[in-house]
């Protein structure tokens, strides 16, 4: 099968497919001849229920954070309580409805009553109810697994989509592979894959009805190709290829600690995108000069409630402490598209990408949005943080987000609490409009960040999602080019930075052509850093420049890839 190659490496597995598709369940009545079965079914489904739990708790013991460990002890206490699973069990026999009914009814009972209290800790369990009645009636029903904790070690994940929230908590030693059916090369699925350095294919349509859990898959994340039932002789070459791919990687470890200089000794700045305060270590470790993109949303996406300032304030410190006193480019709310808050009730859009997203969500949500300031500016007491506004359309939405900065300094500065006065502020030139009107809004940032995921799509108008049109989702695109040079000339012109942390800066085959556009700051995800390092030290600058020229003047992006290709020497692999 073959779909979008996502994320490099090759991975041989056993499917785990994973489906969290709402669980259907029947209301219809039972005869009375059926009652010990259904009851029988339910204790056999409990006693299921409680060996996963067990499992995962002594798994959790080393793996997960105290936090988690203890939200599965609560897990256990209810199963175990006879108020909750000793009443299904009754209801069955009473009212003559099916096990599956009964436990949902019990649970919703439950849950309403825990979330009508005034108090964070019952509302808290209301949401560990909710987890046990589902894992108990799909237990019952013998469903999909929805549960990404009960992934055994070497699994190919196989979903129809993938949430950042549920990349994030996977046990990532456990995952040798991802397969998607949505989502293409720059989703966020995506992003997380590459940045956790798992293989991984997406957009391949059925994958979850045609692959059956358990069966061997190869997963090939550079080709594209996921191989399902492979024989001896697949699996002996795709188990070449695999150690090829960790050989490479190896010696590119050697150059970790080396400067990122051009082989005519220019020096250009190479940072890491970041989701979550965690992948701070990783960006460390692979040799990031900063953070060139803290994607915030994921802090957002991956709890029911939205977080306050304080827990804000504690991820970017973090973050902040992990850098020791390198930047960290902070980027407000990037919420829409394909990205939605279950608890910010949000307008149905015909077309969420063109819609209310990022800043323009933030500037109709005033109290969401200074508390995110706020989070940042307090933080920036403890390193070098920086704003970075994310889908700005032109001059006037930057102005009205420095206003409402500008406010929280004060409240701030009124609190007398410790902040950032001097905190830097760029925006993402993600929109074409933004990229033609740089010279504009340079006057009023610190320094310009170009996102060429989003700025392909508005520029080419392709779905960044839709595998449809992935073929024409090319960031060589002359007219892409084009814009990046207007951006960055418009930042030297105005003596502000411009670097760039679309997927573009971390593409090793773009690197001399970049710095042949006069880039000197790329973000990346940390999987990426060492291999465009290795391109930029074998990038002459003068040459780069001449290579640049000549591409801003072709026709296509087949034409610009076809001179990159005969320009070689960019280190780049097949
Ligand atoms: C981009 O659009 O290039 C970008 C870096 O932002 P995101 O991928 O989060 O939309
Ligand atoms: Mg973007």
């Amino acid at each position: 099968m073959k779909g979008i190659p996502a994320s490099g490496g090759i991975a041989i597995g056993k499917a785990f497919v994973y489906s969290k598709d709402p669980l259907r369940v029947s209301p219809e009545t039972i005869a009375p001849e059926d009652v010990p079965a259904q009851q029988a079914a339910l204790d056999a489904a409990v006693e299921k229920s409680r060996e996963q739990l067990l499992a995962i708790k002594s798994r959790a013991g080393e793996a997960l954070p105290e936090k988690e460990a203890a939200i599965f002890e609560a897990h256990l206490m209810f199963l175990d309580d006879p108020e909750y699973t000793g009443i299904a069990r009754e209801k069955i026999g009473m009212e003559l409805v099916p096990a599956a009914f009964a436990v949902k009814a019990v649970t919703d009972g439950f849950v309403e009553e825990f979330r009508a209290i005034e108090d964070e800790y019952f509302r808290e369990r209301a949401a560990d109810i909710a987890d046990v009645g589902e894992r108990i009636v799909r237990n019952i029903q013998g469903a999909a697994e929805a549960d990404l904790s009960l992934i055994e070690a070497g699994s190919v994940v196989i979903a129809r989509d993938l949430a950042p929230s549920d990349t994030a908590q996977l046990d990532r030693t456990k995952v040798a592979g991802f397969v998607t059916e949505v989502g293409g090369k720059t989703s966020h699925t995506a992003i997380m894959a590459r940045s956790l350095e798992i293989p991984a294919v997406l957009g391949l349509t059925g994958a979850t009805r045609e692959i059956r859990a358990g069966e061997t898959v190869i997963v090939d994340g550079d080709e594209g190709t996921v191989i399902t039932a492979p024989d001896e002789a697949e699996i002996e070459a795709y188990a070449k290829k695999k150690k090829a791919y960790e050989a490479e990687r190896e010696e590119l470890r050697l150059l970790t600690g080396a400067p990122s200089v051009t082989a005519d000794g220019h020096r250009v700045r190479l940072f890491a995108n970041i989701g979550l305060p965690a992948d701070a270590e990783h960006a460390e470790k692979n040799g990031a000069e900063g953070i060139g993109l803290y994607r915030t949303e994921f802090l957002f996406m991956d709890t029911d409630a939205m977080p306050d300032e304080d827990s804000q304030f504690i991820a970017y410190r973090r973050v902040l402490e992990a850098m020791r006193g390198r930047p960290v480019v902070i980027r407000t709310l990037d919420i829409g598209g394909d990205k939605e808050l279950p608890y910010l009730k949000m307008e149905q859009e015909e077309n969420p990408f063109l819609g209310v997203r990022a800043l323009r969500l933030c500037l109709k949500e005033p109290a969401l949005f200074k508390t995110q300031l706020r989070a940042i500016l307090r933080a920036g007491a403890h390193g070098d943080a920086r704003i970075m506004f994310p889908m700005v359309s032109g001059v006037d939405e930057v102005r009205q987000a420095k206003a409402v900065l500008m406010d929280c300094k004060r409240e701030l500065a009124g609190e007398g609490a410790a902040f950032d006065p001097e905190i830097k502020v760029g925006i993402m030139v993600e929109i074409p409009s933004a990229a033609l009107t740089a010279e504009a809004i340079a006057k009023e940032v610190d320094f310009f960040s170009i996102g060429t995921n989003d700025l392909c799509q508005y520029t080419l108008a392709v779905d960044r999602m839709n595998a449809g049109v992935g073929y024409l989702y090319d960031h060589f695109h002359p007219a892409v080019l084009r814009l990046i040079k207007l951006v960055i000339d418009a930042a030297r012109e105005a003596g502000v930075h411009a670097g760039m942390c679309g997927e573009m800066a971390g593409d090793e085959k773009a690197a001399a052509l970049l710095l042949g556009l006069g880039l000197e700051e790329f973000s990346m995800g940390a999987a990426s850093l060492l291999r465009v390092k290795r391109a930029v030290r074998g990038t002459d600058l003068s040459k780069a420049r001449r290579l640049a020229d000549e591409a801003l003047r072709l026709e296509s992006a087949g034409a610009v890839r076809a001179l990159l290709e005969a320009a070689g020497g960019t280190g780049s692999r097949g």
